[in-house]
């Protein structure tokens, strides 16, 4: 049985991750939760503010009483919230699942960091079908680069604070390193005004933003005379929730390291565990 902590447990992905873990049944529990130190929620039962009735677990300030030998913290927050509980995670030993999204080249580098010592699975998406769309998209870009243009277009709800999203940032990664190419140098994020002609090594990114759209990426080979869209559209929430559950049972007992997605797939065994 895994033990579960949440952090930012009221928030979107936070309150569907309550409800993926009571799903999970006997496999794992939630032992403990947080928010943030000004959030109306605390006191509350995690449980009953997840829509899935009382559990015991009430909603902490404190992330430090998140953090134990053994156990495994899902954090689906800010960029800043993630990096200050690292040094407590590796104090302890506990491993991280990190859903959040938005980090710099340094925040990346800390987590890389505290990965010698902790297990992480930290992905920019923990659906299977985006992770399968990661490894096609890299193929097809193999075989189509010479004379296709390459642009990827996501879409989010009005309340997403990072962009371009990392799901379009990791397919780009993908894309860019089964090319040979580097992404800082070739990406183009949004164009205006006399931009000039497209210049043929640039992998541009176009950014939405509206509604309650749950996540929406398209990469586009366009070439002459024909294009190819491969498109993922994440319909619920619960998505990502059930794949971060069951990153947080595969890293249970793992040795340190960081790992994706693609590791607790198995793509490499063709999705068999
Ligand atoms: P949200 O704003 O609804 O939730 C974040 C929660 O964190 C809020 O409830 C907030 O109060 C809480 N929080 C902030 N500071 C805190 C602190 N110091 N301690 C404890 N809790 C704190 O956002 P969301 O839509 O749930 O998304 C969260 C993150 O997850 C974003 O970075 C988003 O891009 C990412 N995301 C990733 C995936 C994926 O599959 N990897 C999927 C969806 C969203």
């Amino acid at each position: 049985m895994v033990e579960i902590g949440i952090i930012g447990v009221g928030g979107r992905m936070g309150r569907m991750l309550v409800q993926a873990v009571q799903e999970k049944g006997r496999e794992c529990r939630l032992v403990a939760a947080s928010e943030r130190a000004d959030s109306s929620l605390l006191g509350q039962d995690a449980g009953e503010v997840a829509g899935v009735g009382g559990i015991g677990v009430p909603i902490l300030s404190d992330t430090g009483r998140l953090f134990a030998t053994g156990r495994v913290v899902i954090d689906f927050t800010r960029p800043e919230v993630t990096l200050a509980c690292l040094a407590q995670a590796r104090q302890l030993g506990c491993a991280l699942v990190i859903g959040t999204t938005g980090f710099d080249a340094s925040g990346r580098a800390q987590i890389a960091e505290a990965a010698k010592e902790i297990p992480i699975v930290m992905a920019p998406n923990f659906s299977v079908g985006v992770n399968l769309m990661m490894r096609v998209v890299a193929e097809m870009a193999q075989v189509l680069e010479e004379s296709f243009d390459i642009e990827i277009i996501e879409a989010h709800h009005r309340h997403k604070v990072d962009a371009p999203s990392g799901t379009a940032l990791g397919l780009g990664r993908s894309i860019a390193q089964a090319i040979g190419r580097d992404l800082g140098e070739v990406a183009v994020y949004g164009r205006e005004g006399m931009t000039g002609e497209r210049e043929r090594q640039t992998i541009g990114f176009a950014t939405v933003r509206g509604g309650d759209i749950v996540g929406d990426h398209t990469v586009l080979f366009a070439g002459e005379g024909e294009r190819v869209e491969v498109t993922h559209r994440a319909s619920s929430r619960m998505t990502f929730a059930k794949g971060a559950v069951r990153a947080a049972i595969w890293l249970a007992g793992r040795r340190s390291g960081l790992y994706d997605m693609g590791d607790v797939l198995n793509f490499d065994r063709g999705g068999r565990e």
